[in-house]
């Protein structure tokens, strides 16, 4: 697998991920991914895009049903 960025070499690590939402942040620290030798690009696979997408969504279901509507 090459890097879409700088034809580099790709290779099997982690990486983290954050995503600022309304209510929470999320930091997840170890996501297996793909990361560029060369210039440090990241791609998720689709099992952990996936992944991140539902605990996204999880996350949103539970911080809804806790907030307080004022
Ligand atoms: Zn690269």
């Amino acid at each position: 697998m090459k890097c879409m960025y700088c034809q580099g070499e790709m290779e099997r690590g982690t990486a983290p991920f954050h995503i600022d939402r309304k209510s929470y942040h999320l930091m997840l620290d170890t996501i297996p991914a793909w990361v560029c030798a060369q210039c440090g690009e990241v791609y998720f696979d689709e099992a952990e895009a996936d992944t991140i997408q539902q605990i996204i969504r999880a996350v949103d279901e539970k911080t809804e049903k806790m907030s307080v509507s004022v």
